[in-house]
């Protein structure tokens, strides 16, 4: 009994799933040269970011842009169709790639789905070694919350909660404000929707972690200073800020969007925080893609987590990456603390290196902010998709193999290869890129869907 209990906990805590580790490799791999930096963390930490598509790909909301093609407003949302292509997405991704990544369970609206489907999805997900993300709107009330988070027999199907609201000025038909002139308007529902999760959480136990997602046009380009900031006080564990791109459905491109470039939306982002967000010391892929800053809040005061321009710091993310990169310390206590002295027992040195960068760490948030200040962790992103435009010509080079010619499809097909987000195609065993997902096979995908999941009365 003790002996296969010990052996079961053994299993359980050793440090990198052997499946992720073969993955992390091979990413690590194919990607670009000019991207194998000391401060890439794909390949060495991740194998980057997944998401779901055509399960669900109707929404209720108009969004200009919209990153959805055309007819996917036409496919009924059907949650049998909607679990079984999870599940099969969900199984090519943990054979591909391992266990213990995020995944986006994203496509049109999920809430859509009703509670019982949009929880057996994310069981599905979680069936398959994923942490996911639940992608909503967030026009939801909190009856429909409690109904996903808590079975019909009343016991929690849930202990964590993930999800991402998108909330912009660009988005119309929210029942609460359905034509928002500003982004100030829409501070009622950012509220409501966290105000939503706390009362879960005080109420059934089910804790949860919110991202703020916002997309990013000339019109609203000024008010992001202001969501960066208001995201940081309202409890949002991070603020994810999509730079609009001509891809999706045309009759929803509203304005003129490449005057919305990654620096621009990151000096905005500064502006609201009130510091600079170090972030090259940290990469997920490709620069001209993302961005991030990872800090945390303490009293109102954004901190990062790792000092950029501190050697020390940057000795104690090379020993991270090297000998804990891809580890998932999301376990029991027990377990994770088991982990951690095999860690330990094999790297002796990461014990003071951590000591080192702890005690740096709580001098910059500073120990008042600290203690009184509710420390939790912050994470600023930008992600900037591409134009269909380069998009389809870059991946049909990239199918050929060849290098294309025009610079900026060659850059696209750089930025193809050290993609972060992946999205699966079970029938043909392979992994795609968001872009190309969004710009080449979505229109044809929903065609299908379309003429499989009609809306009654629609062909
Ligand atoms: S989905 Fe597109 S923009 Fe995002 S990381 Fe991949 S290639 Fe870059």
């Amino acid at each position: 009994m003790i002996r296969s209990w010990l052996r079961v906990l053994w299993e359980r805590s050793r440090p990198i799933d052997p499946a992720t580790a073969t993955a992390l490799r091979d990413r690590w791999l194919d990607l670009p040269l000019g991207v194998r930096t000391p401060a890439q963390l794909i390949g060495r930490h991740t194998p980057g970011c997944e998401g779901t598509h055509g399960v669900f790909p109707r929404c209720n909301l108009s969004c200009t842009p919209c990153y959805h093609a055309r007819e996917a407003n036409s496919v009924r949302t059907d949650v049998e169709h909607t679990v079984a292509a999870v599940d099969a997405q969900m199984a090519l991704l943990r054979r591909l790639r391992g266990n213990g990544q995020h995944a986006q369970l994203i496509g049109g609206e999920v809430t859509l789905l009703g509670p019982e489907g949009h929880a057996r999805a994310l069981e599905a997900m979680e069936r398959h070694g994923r942490k996911p993300m639940s992608m909503t709107h967030g026009d939801f009330d909190y009856d429909y919350l409690e109904r996903l988070a808590i079975g019909p027999d009343g016991r929690r199907r849930f202990r964590l909660l993930r999800f991402a609201g998108h909330f912009d000025s660009l988005m119309l038909g929210r029942r609460s404000i359905p034509r928002p002139r500003n982004e100030a308007d829409l501070q009622q529902a950012r509220r409501t929707f966290v105000a939503n999760f706390r009362r879960l959480r005080r109420e059934h136990g089910v804790r949860f972690d919110l991202a703020h997602n916002m997309t990013v046009t000339p019109r609203n380009l000024g008010q992001v200073a202001e969501v960066a900031r208001s995201t940081m006080e309202l409890g949002f564990g991070m603020a994810s800020f999509q730079p609009a791109a001509h891809v999706g459905n045309p009759r929803r491109w509203r304005e003129r969007y490449a005057d919305v470039t990654i620096d621009r939306v990151w000096a905005e982002i500064e502006r609201g925080v009130g510091t600079r967000l170090p972030w090259q010391h940290l990469q997920v892929g490709d620069p001209r893609c993302n961005r991030s800053a990872y800090g945390i809040v303490a009293a109102g005061r954004w901190t990062p987590l790792l000092d950029d321009r501190d050697a020390r710091d940057l000795r104690t993310r090379d020993l991270f990456l090297d000998c804990c990169g891809g580890i998932d310390v999301a376990r029991g206590p027990v377990v994770l603390a088991v982990m951690t002295a095999r860690v330990l027992a094999r790297r002796p040195a990461l014990l003071p290196a951590a000591a080192g960068w702890g005690w740096r760490l709580s001098r910059r948030v500073g120990f008042w902010g600290l203690l009184l200040g509710r420390p939790r962790a912050m994470t600023f992103v930008v992600h900037a998709f591409m134009d269909a435009a380069v998009v389809g010509p870059a991946w049909d080079a990239l199918e050929r193999g060849q290098v294309a010619e025009q610079p900026e499809v060659r850059a696209a097909q750089e930025r193809l290869q050290a993609c972060s987000y992946a999205m699966a195609h079970p029938q043909s065993g392979r992994l795609v890129p968001a872009c190309v997902q969004h710009a080449v096979l979505d229109p044809e995908e929903n065609l299908a869907l379309r003429e499989l999941l009609p809306i009654v009365g629609q062909r």
